[in-house]
């Protein structure tokens, strides 16, 4: 990488802010879409020695600051979760959980489960819910346990699927008598929100249907910030380099297994500095990448997706993005590097400023 002397520590030295660990594929659900084809029969979980060791070395990166424990469902394992929380918060770390919240029954179950991973570091819940997880976990289940989280004084975010043919809507959380009766008490609901996102397919016989001409996640403005930013690790021990909706679909992304030394998490993150490809997501983002592309081959196909990361694995998989970039790629390598060492440094003084 041609990288100005004087910056070339500063990039060397760069790490990220937060770890994702997805503790395993396996959930009591089987949405018809989740990105990781995840269900009850999915054997990939990461054992306890795996979980340590990942954590182990996420604290030797001192700039992660928490960790983002997801799946599959983290509560299958709640044992394994406790653990996990406790070793991550003995090593200074704070945790949010994302989950489906099938194990909040009713309010007391919901904080005697909630209530010991707060006391491990846990400072905000994710529930997600909408017509795909309703058809296994009742919306009741997933607002319990948003509101308990609330009401033991922790951050809670509801996020609902959407694509145009969704008849279960954020309005509806709002709605929802479980979210009425909290606005009634002297809980800080600024710890509640909700938000929809986006429910992308990668399957070919997709129906669902979407506004493609205002798509809902159009292109990231400034570049993919999933990059570098985040470290990641998946059920089979394998390190990932964002948490992206595609990532499993997107070999180039998945960084390999996590062991030590050569493939320790640190050499596993540091070796992708050196990668034009995903310098260039960092900077500019898929859709971008595309649009160029398309500029060097006017014959590469025009097609429409309705999020960035679906753009992302078309580039990755479409043999002809990979032939003309390849040839090309040197016509903008030096200016994409530019820009990455600005973006870095950006990233760099803001972070200083934060902590
Ligand atoms: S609840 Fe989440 S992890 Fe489980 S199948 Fe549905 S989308 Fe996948
Ligand atoms: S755009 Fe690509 S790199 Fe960024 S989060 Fe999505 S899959 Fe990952």
């Amino acid at each position: 990488m041609k990288i100005a002397s004087s910056d070339i520590a500063l990039v060397r030295d760069y790490y990220p802010n937060s770890a994702g660990i997805l503790l395993t594929f396996k959930c009591n659900a089987m949405c018809e879409e989740c990105c990781f084809e995840c269900g009850p029969k999915n054997p990939f979980a990461l054992t306890k020695e795996n979980i340590k060791n990942v954590i182990d070395q996420t604290s030797e990166m001192e700039s992660v600051n928490f960790i983002v424990w997801t799946g599959g469902e983290a509560f299958l394992n709640y044992n394994l979760l406790l653990f996990s929380l406790e070793y991550a918060h003995k090593m200074g770390l704070r945790s949010r959980i994302v989950s489906n919240g099938f194990w909040a029954r009713n309010k007391d179950v919901a904080k005697a489960k909630l209530k010991p991973l707060i006391d491990r570091g846990l400072i905000e819940l994710n529930v997600s819910t909408g017509d795909n997880h309703q058809e296994y976990i009742p919306v009741e289940r997933a607002l319990t346990a948003a509101i308990s989280a609330v009401e033991l004084g922790i951050l809670a975010f509801v996020t609902v699927e959407s694509t145009s043919n969704s008849t279960f809507k954020v309005d509806d959380v709002y709605k929802h008598e479980l979210y009425t009766e909290l606005e009634k008490t002297d809980y800080d609901r600024s710890l509640f929100r909700a938000a929809s996102t986006v429910w992308v397919s990668f399957h070919k016989d997709k129906k669902y249907s979407y506004d493609y001409d205002t798509p809902p996640m159009p292109e990231i403005e400034n570049g993919c910030d999933s990059l570098y930013q985040m470290i990641n690790v998946d059920p089979k021990n394998q390190a990932l380099s964002c948490c992206g909706l595609a990532v499993e679909h997107i070999s180039e992304l998945q960084l390999g297994k996590v062991t030590t030394e050569q493939n320790s998490l640190r050499n596993l993150y540091n070796q992708q500095k050196e990668d034009f490809m995903k310098q260039w997501l960092y900077v500019d983002g898929p859709i971008t990448i595309l649009q160029k592309a398309k500029q060097w081959d006017p014959t590469i196909e025009s097609v429409k997706f309705v999020h960035f990361c679906q753009t992302c694995a078309y580039i990755f998989n479409n043999p002809k993005v990979q032939k003309v970039i390849k040839e090309n790629y040197t016509e903008i390598i030096e200016d994409v590097q530019k820009r990455f060492v600005s973006k870095i440094k950006l990233s760099s003084y803001l972070k200083g400023i934060r902590d």
